[in-house]
């Protein structure tokens, strides 16, 4: 049994000028002792590496030269004879030398093998060695398959100031678009002329050579014939056991993607500037845990501030008290379904009194990780010029059909006046001519009504008048009413069953009679026109079917807008001023209901409607 702790021992192991370790075989292969030449060997080519750890050697080791050295222990303690080995630490700080290690069996009688002995002397490698050691370092990037492969890297050792290049993995040269053998050896210059472009690129490189600093280059072009992108290229010295530098390592990244995003960005953001300078929008961001809002130049112009930033609090004051609850909802029903919002509301100004202005505000709030709401960004608009032209406009409106509606009240009074009188004759000519006068007054007047409603809307002057009826009752008698009016059309009813809703009957009653009309102008004589009730857990669904012209798809989102008519051959032959749709919205609007058709082009259209019911209603 070898005796560690001799005195003996110790002092040849401190004596001795390479570096010496005696492992242990058995159980496991360990390190024993060593000296101090092993250690400050260690130390300065193993890096964070701890010096006792047996198992440092193999990391430093290509595959290949692990097994050969696991293989000479065997060898040692089976032969009971030493085994020299030549290997290059080429995963150390120094991968420029090699080691020729002596392993010693320890030898006591005829007891196998229980320790070894290894001095290790570092002899610094040949040009032939060198090639071995790229040949390998080439090999060690199996190792890091799946990193590379997940970023693609391109590699190569460059030597000496005239950059000849000594090893080029496969990513770099398919980016050069070049050969092995048309770049070994051979100076980067000349095997590659367009580099000519970039010389400033390659002094920088060359560089390193007296500064010995690495150096990083970002978003480096590269144009070759193979290849044309952006890369991140970071050079390395990597120096001689004398401390020279003596090559460089090149490792470069594809980030091609990753700056061609960037700059469809930056066009994005320069675009949609652009856009807002024109049409003047400006914008701004609430960062909620700060409840700060930042404002833009533009967005601080139509508040009238002189500072950019405000408290929440404070922009809130801003906000007029009459249209703040609509604000707020739909801010809060946009939270909750992250979705967009887009309100009109009006502001008084910090800056004048008694000044307001009407604005338009879009936006979206943006989430962390965990889903919770960080800050809500978006565009305004002044649209106070807009708001109020619209508000002449509709007073206009209101003034002229309120205006028109009086003498044509006086004018259905004295025609019903003459159709009592005429009842006592036997004039039928003039009689059935009073009928069709009556006939004619009535569809003015409902057209007079239309934009009698539209300006009472617009102005917010429509209140509900809510009871509790049976809406399948109220469709029966507007059914029967309209069948007396459009004896061109089948009109039928699908649905029986009493159903009670909550709402303004008078005007539920001209949303469905407007739906109707619709149905029967916008379709041929006697085809059929079919409304149906259907009632779900909290609603109930009306709709009016017809087998008419249809409507294209393209025309559907704006069908609901104020003044909107289909732009087609034959609807400009059909009379209309595109209030009525207009109108039946915003009455299901204030119902908390909802509006929508379906629609297949030359076929016929579906319209319908939606009341919310409440569970408590007895049937
Ligand atoms: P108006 O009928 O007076 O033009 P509306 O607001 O009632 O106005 O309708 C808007 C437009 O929608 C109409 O001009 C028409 O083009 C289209 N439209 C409405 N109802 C129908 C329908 N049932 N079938 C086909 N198109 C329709």
């Amino acid at each position: 049994m070898i005796d560690l702790t001799s005195s003996l021992l110790k002092a040849l192991l401190k004596h001795a000028h390479n570096p010496i370790i005696i492992f242990k075989i058995k159980p496991v292969l360990v390190v024993v002792e060593h000296n101090d030449a092993y250690q400050a060997l260690i130390a300065r080519i193993g890096g964070n590496l701890k010096f006792y750890d047996v198992d440092i050697i193999p990391t430093l080791l290509s595959d290949e030269e692990r097994d050969l050295l696991i293989n000479a222990v065997q060898q040692v303690s089976e032969f009971k004879k030493p085994v020299s080995l030549v290997i290059h630490p080429i995963y150390s700080n120094s991968p420029n030398v090699k080691w020729e290690l002596e392993f010693s069996p320890v030898l006591q009688n005829d007891h196998p093998v229980e320790y070894i002995i290894c001095s290790l002397k570092e002899v610094p490698v040949n040009e032939n060695d060198l090639e071995r050691i790229l040949f390998e370092l080439s090999e060690s990037e199996a190792r890091f398959r799946g990193f590379f492969e997940q970023a693609p890297l391109g590699m190569c050792v460059l030597r000496g100031p005239d950059l000849i290049t000594e090893y080029a993995n496969d990513n770099i040269l398919k980016l050069w678009g070049k050969t092995r053998k048309e770049v070994i050896g051979i100076p980067q210059e000349q095997a590659r002329p367009e580099l000519a472009k970039q010389r400033h690129i390659l002094n920088r490189v060359k560089e390193i050579f007296k500064t010995g600093a690495p150096l990083t280059l970002n978003e480096l072009k590269i144009s070759t014939a193979a290849f044309d992108g952006y890369f991140v290229a970071l050079y390395q010295p990597l120096k001689n056991d004398k401390n020279e530098i003596t090559r460089i390592l090149a490792i470069i990244k594809d980030i091609t993607e990753e700056v061609n995003f960037k700059k469809e960005l930056l066009k994005a953001k320069d675009i949609l500037k652009l856009a807002m300078d024109a049409s003047e929008m400006g914008s701004w961001n609430v960062d909620l845990e700060s409840k700060k809002v930042l404002l833009s130049e533009r967005a601080q112009q139509i508040y009238e501030l002189e500072n950019n930033r405000m408290g929440l609090e404070e922009a809130k004051g801003m906000i007029a008290k009459a249209d703040f609850e609509v604000l707020s909802a739909s801010i809060r029903k946009a939270l909750h379904n992250r979705s967009a919002f887009n309100v009109e509301y009006q502001i008084n100004l910090k800056s004048t009194a008694n000044k307001t202005k009407w604005l338009r505000t879009a936006g979206k709030a943006y989430y962390n990780a965990d889903g919770k709401p960080v800050y809500i960004a978006g565009a305004v608009l002044d649209i106070t010029e807009h708001k109020q032209d619209e508000l002449r406009k509709n007073d206009f409106i209101g003034m002229v059909s309120h205006e028109l509606k009086t003498p044509l009240t006086s004018l259905s009074a004295y025609v019903q006046l003459l159709q009592f009188k005429l009842k006592e004759t036997e004039n039928s000519f003039a009689i059935d001519t009073l009928d069709k006068v009556n006939l004619q007054l009535k569809r003015m007047s409902l057209m007079i009504d239309g934009f009698l409603n539209v300006s009472l809307l617009e102005s917010g002057k429509i209140l509900l008048n809510k009871t509790d009826f049976d809406v399948i009752a109220l469709i029966k008698s507007i059914a029967e009413e309209n069948r007396i009016v459009l004896p061109s059309h089948f009109i039928q009813v699908i649905g029986t069953e009493q159903t009670i809703v909550n709402a303004d009957m008078e005007k539920i009653g001209n949303v469905i009679s407007n739906l109707i009309g619709n149905a029967a102008k916008y379709s041929k004589k006697d085809s059929f026109i079919a409304i149906k009730c259907e009632k779900t857990d909290n609603e109930v669904i009306i709709s009016v079917e017809d087998e008419g012209i249809g409507i294209k798809e393209n025309n559907i989102p704006r069908l609901f807008d104020r003044f909107f008519r289909v732009d087609s051959a034959i609807t400009k032959t059909i009379a209309g001023f595109g209030v009525g749709l207009y109108i039946c919205a915003e009455i299901i609007k204030r119902h908390e209901g909802k509006i929508w058709v379906e629609s297949k082009f030359g076929k016929g259209s579906t319209f319908y409607f939606s009341l919310p019911v409440e569970q408590t209603i007895a049937p």
